[in-house]
């Protein structure tokens, strides 16, 4: 129990919140980092630890003791633990992030993609939903906890990383390996949950306000396609051409998409959004009116293809490579293929299924395999989340979700710990959320974090001052 703990003062912690992401706005954290040209003449190299040193003293002028690692110069990473008071606590809280954006192109940009500008109520800039938005939120949160005081069952864990655009290696990757410690209590156990990125925001679909709380996304398989053949001059064509064999192979896995498939958090995320008749199409396998369902029932064309991603494995060939000359055949060639597969998928089967659809043209091997995670979808924290949003917005509805990206949520999976997304944000119904997340014109209405904040606030108070099961 919080005891006597002074109430917040939610217009003042809000103004605080946008300010504080305003600021990490104006630090050009873009990763790969140093890339002048594309962050708007601005050199960003030793953007991440500038944006982790930021959140650092923010939390230390307040308290609390935080410290910024780095894994080499430049790509640094903010931790800090509000410890807990009791003899006998539970295992700790994560509140995750990451101060990395990814690169601009300036001249798409209605505003200043670095002034973390605010017109007309809302926040313009690279990271204001992607995801600077929500390290501000987790940064108030800790401010509110450490002012507040009062007794916590278990540490409050602020982890802000590098280089989650990139895969991690240079943030959650390196530390959840190297220093787990950073994600444990004093006696070693690893946290019973942590807060991330992504879900959480609010989705109108015919009329229904509906929020996704993230518990689970697709694991990643990428995937590389070897083709070789005769290399010889171009005026002398021969059939064993490198580049004609990729391209029929990569053809080849476009034209055989993988079944559609329900996992049972889909479905009830099909259903809390009214579109039964995309599951009922799935279940009794016509394909075609299940994806026409999907057509009819959602008109933003983002959420459209998130949704479709999220029925079944999906084979994305993104890059094609043979040949260096006009005039030479290609001896060999090279794809790579975006992989993403829903829980319950055998990778290496499903790049076995490849290989047999490519045949002998060229020769499918696997890069990247990280399966796909799913965290309880009846944890006592999840029903925090749902009860904490439906007391803020009552006429909505919150349900468990998967999403069709990865996080570094697969890097504290490796240490155990649940991670779910749940960034609460609400936000109109015409707003083009998904279509910003590494787009054009990146920007966050000031609104959706003075709802978001309370409602996140509510969520980990209650879970580290009381005495509850992760
Ligand atoms: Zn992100």
């Amino acid at each position: 129990m919080t005891g006597a703990a002074p109430a917040v003062d939610w217009d003042q912690a809000s103004a605080e919140c946008v300010e504080h992401l305003r600021a990490l706005i104006r630090i050009p954290s873009v990763n790969p980092p140093g890339v002048a040209d594309a962050a708007a003449g601005m050199d960003s190299t030793g953007g991440e630890t500038a944006a982790a040193a930021y959140c650092a003293e923010v939390l230390t002028s307040a308290g609390v003791a935080a410290e910024v690692l780095e894994t080499i110069p430049g790509r640094g990473s903010c931790f800090a633990r509000l410890p807990a008071t009791v003899a006998d606590p539970e295992p700790p809280l994560v509140l995750l992030s990451h101060v990395d954006v990814v690169p601009v192109d300036v001249d798409s940009w209605s505003h200043d993609p670095f002034g973390g500008e605010l017109i007309d109520g809302v926040v313009w800039g690279r990271g204001a939903v992607d995801m600077k938005d929500m390290v501000a939120m987790e940064l108030s949160v800790m401010l509110a906890l450490a002012r507040a005081g009062g007794e916590r069952s278990r540490d409050l864990i602020f982890a802000a990383v590098a280089d989650e655009e990139a895969g991690g290696v240079f943030g959650a990757g390196h530390w959840a390996s190297e220093r787990p410690d950073l994600f444990s209590d004093a006696a070693g156990r690893p946290a019973a949950a942590a807060l991330n990125e992504v879900g959480g925001y609010s989705m109108t679909v015919r009329g229904r306000r509906v929020y996704g709380i993230q518990v689970a996304e697709k694991g990643i398989a990428w995937t590389r396609m070897h083709a070789s053949g005769t290399t010889g001059h171009g005026s002398m064509p021969n059939p064993d051409n490198a580049a004609l064999k990729l391209a029929e192979a990569v053809t080849r896995l476009a034209a055989a998409p993988q079944p559609a498939r329900l996992t049972p958090v889909v479905e009830r995320f099909l259903a809390a959004l009214g579109l039964t008749a995309v599951a009922d199409g799935i279940r009794s396998g016509d394909e075609a009116s299940a994806f026409a369902a999907l057509e009819a029932g959602v008109e933003d064309p983002v959420l459209r293809r998130s949704i479709a991603a999220m029925l079944r494995d999906t084979v994305t060939t993104t890059m094609i490579q043979a040949g260096k000359k006009m005039n030479v055949i290609p001896g060999s060639g090279e794809a790579q293929i975006d992989v993403r597969t829903l829980p319950g998928t055998d990778q290496h089967a499903l790049l076995a299924e490849m290989q047999a659809t490519v045949g002998t043209l060229a020769r499918v091997e696997p890069v990247i395999m990280l399966p796909a995670i799913e965290a309880a979808s009846d944890a006592p924290i999840v029903e925090l989340m749902r009860s904490a949003l439906l007391a803020a917005d009552p006429e909505a509805m919150a349900v468990p979700m998967m999403i069709t990206p990865g996080t570094d949520a697969k890097a504290l999976a490796r240490l155990a710990i649940p991670t779910y997304g749940f960034a609460p944000l609400l936000l109109a119904a015409d707003m083009p959320f998904l279509s910003l997340f590494h787009g054009h014109d990146e920007r966050v209405p000031v609104s959706a974090i003075e709802f978001g904040l309370p409602v996140l606030h509510e969520v980990v108070s209650r879970f580290v001052t009381r005495e509850m099961p992760g």
